[in-house]
């Protein structure tokens, strides 16, 4: 059997991440103990949220010590199964490792079914992306048919998706992302109302043209001077989703606090924070709603792909460099022999 590489944090990021801050080491493939299984990695996610995990300090998720093998979701092939639910063969995804092989409890992982999707979608339209996408809108922002509803990150992998569930909605839809391609992406391919360039447009004067209503609805994966500029247009009674906030993931704390409050006060706006982990009970519902949306054409979805697991830190990095349309992953199985 083939070695097993694997990447470790070799030493905490100071501002943005670079390769110096992963080591690529070989050990044994693992034994699947019982009902463990043993898991060939085919794709790997990278998500912004690992940034958080590479800090010492807290974050939603538990820091990784430096040394530790980083973890991510994958979808991969079982190569032996001690777990009566799978067998070799089956493609299964779960929190695994960022490795060629990884054993996990057959009890963590889920057998993937993207109703003839690519399985790599169980990473993003069809997996936690898109089931934030999904919980985010339709739970916390909750917006009424006509409203207008900005997203920020919006040609990402969870902000394409806000965008497409919030049109189904009857929604006009403002997308906020770097670049003309992005943005002709999300008119063009995904039915957004208006897409706005931050990297070229002032964005408050954009969206006084895009938002001509004002904002009902702001879905915020970013925060920082994009948020600053959307919280100028909230209307009365806007609700705010606080999804992420990459812009200040690679800051040591934020520099200027919390910014445009007062503008809350003025709109009596509400302003909330989630995380998809918390609607776990509800992610089948999720899933099934997302299936059928992209089956039946109503949700589009791209993906950026890099080839070979040593391009994994580039993948991850690539995510604060704004590199990725859609979900970025990484594709694995293609180093492996047929
Ligand atoms: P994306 O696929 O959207 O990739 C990140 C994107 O962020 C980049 O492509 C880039 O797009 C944009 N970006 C990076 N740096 C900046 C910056 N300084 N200013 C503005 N935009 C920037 O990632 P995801 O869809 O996976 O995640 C989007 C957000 O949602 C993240 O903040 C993530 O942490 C959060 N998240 C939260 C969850 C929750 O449960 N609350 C669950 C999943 C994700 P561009 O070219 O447009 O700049």
């Amino acid at each position: 059997m083939d070695t097993n590489r694997q990447f470790v944090l070799a030493q905490r990021p100071e501002g943005k991440p670079s390769d110096d801050d992963f080591d690529l080491v070989e050990a044994e493939v693992p034994d699947p103990g019982p009902r463990e299984v043993l898991v060939r990695t085919r794709y790997l996610s990278v998500d912004p949220y690992m940034r958080g995990r590479m800090r010492a300090g807290e974050s939603y998720a538990e820091p990784w010590a430096v040394g530790d093998v980083l973890q991510g979701a994958v979808v991969g092939a079982v190569v032996e199964s001690n777990h009566p639910e799978f067998a070799a063969g089956d493609t299964v995804t779960g929190n695994l490792r960022w490795a060629d092989y990884a054993v996990a409890d057959g009890d963590d992982l889920v057998g993937v079914e993207t109703g003839g999707v690519s399985d790599s979608a169980a990473l993003g339209v069809l997996g936690m992306p898109g089931r934030t996408a999904y919980f985010g809108v339709t739970d916390v922002l909750d917006p009424d048919p006509g409203d207008t509803v900005v997203v920020s990150a919006a040609a990402g992998a969870v902000g394409s998706v806000v965008g497409q569930i919030a049109s189904l909605n009857g929604c006009r839809v403002v997308g906020i992302a770097g670049g003309d391609e992005k943005v002709a992406h999300l008119e063009d391919d995904l039915g957004f109302d208006v897409g706005v360039n931050y990297a070229e447009a002032d964005v408050s004067e954009a969206l006084a043209d895009a938002a001509p209503d004002g904002v009902d609805g702001y879905f915020d994966n970013v925060g920082g001077p994009i948020t600053d500029a959307v919280f100028e247009h909230l209307n009365v009674r806007a609700s705010v989703a606080v999804c992420g906030q990459i812009a200040l993931y690679n800051d040591e704390g934020v520099p200027t606090g919390p910014r445009k409050l007062h503008t809350l006060v003025e709109k009596r706006a509400s302003v909330e924070g989630f995380l998809v982990g918390d609607y776990a009970p509800r992610f089948e519902e999720a899933t099934e709603r997302l299936v059928e949306w992209v089956q039946n054409g109503d949700v589009a979805f791209r993906e950026t792909v890099v080839d070979g697991l040593e391009n994994a830190p580039d993948a991850f990095v690539g995510l604060f460099e704004g590199e990725n349309v859609g979900k970025q992953v990484v594709r694995v199985e293609a180093e492996f022999d047929a």
